[in-house]
């Protein structure tokens, strides 16, 4: 899609970056840090808005958008931190972060300690929506995240975000409607969604549950003229969710390459 140029152009980059990091000897690094329920993202540009390296990990120390594990998410992001260091060969300092829509302020508090106690200095705190259309830069629409815990939905206005919301529906279901329909343990679920290979052959189990995102959504987006819905998230690298979504909203549905890469991104852009 000519609409997706940039923002597939920069995931792109920044999936080649991931274990292999392309030093430009900038030393004037930026790091994106997303804290999600399922993933904690680091992404880091050089000063041009090139992805240079990046790491993740799967992690339980979100859940809607709170900190829970508050030690522990420091520690992954300073270890997280402290890898991609060690492939820059450069001390990593400036950082922004995002908040996911419904935060308040003690959960940004969270977020914000998180990242600063990692070793970051802090440069930016922004709403996710706002994170994930620095790369998509959409003018009118909405931007559905459907992340692990939860699908944040926001509608935007020549550019900027005039509504979000957040529910608590997202991939975790997914991988319970597959772990029950399959009698897997929710980590065995987890793989085999993860796996595309196996994707064609789950969109029907899982169908149901994207309809109830779908329908989240319409709640949403009632009375808001939406013309189009741009889905980021990891939940969206499912194969085939841009279709079952349109089908049930009849609103034209597109996502970029590596939804789940879209936040982050945005996200070190910011700064
Ligand atoms: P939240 O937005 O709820 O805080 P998060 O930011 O951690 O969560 P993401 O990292 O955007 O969420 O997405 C994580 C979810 O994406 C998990 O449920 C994971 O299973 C799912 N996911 C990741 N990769 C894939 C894939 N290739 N296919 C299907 N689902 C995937």
């Amino acid at each position: 899609e000519q609409e997706f140029a940039y923002c597939n152009r920069i995931i792109t980059q920044f999936e080649a970056v991931i274990d292999h990091p392309n030093a430009t000897g900038d030393d004037d690094y930026y790091t994106g840090v997303d804290l999600g329920t399922a993933c904690i993202v680091l992404a880091v540009l050089d000063r041009t808005g090139k992805p240079v390296a990046g790491a993740y990990q799967y992690a339980n120390v979100v859940r809607d958008g709170m900190v829970v594990d508050y030690i522990g998410a420091i520690d992954i992001v300073r270890k997280l931190k402290e890898k991609l260091e060690a492939q820059l060969h450069t001390e990593l300092i400036h950082a922004a972060a995002a908040l996911p829509p419904g935060t308040n302020e003690l959960d940004s508090g969270a977020i914000k300690n998180v990242v600063q106690a990692a070793g970051f200095e802090l440069d930016n705190l922004l709403d996710e929506p706002t994170a994930a259309n620095q790369i998509l830069r959409i003018k009118d629409g909405a931007i559905v995240d459907i992340g692990g815990g939860t699908t944040g939905i926001a509608v935007l206005k020549n550019g900027t975000v005039t509504k979000v919301a957040d529910e608590p529906t997202g991939g975790t279901h997914l991988s319970l409607v597959i772990a029950g329909a399959y009698r897997k343990t929710f980590d065995e679920a987890e793989l085999y969604k993860r796996d595309a290979a196996n994707h064609q052959e789950l969109l029907p189990v899982v169908k149901p549950v994207i309809e109830k995102v779908a329908s989240i959504i319409t709640q949403h987006i009632a009375g808001e003229k939406v013309d189009e819905i741009y889905l980021v998230g990891g939940t969206c690298c499912l194969t085939g969710i841009e279709g079952v979504i349109e089908q049930k909203l009849h609103i034209k549905t597109v996502k970029p390459q590596n939804p789940m890469f879209a936040t982050p991104l945005g996200i070190a852009t910011s700064i």
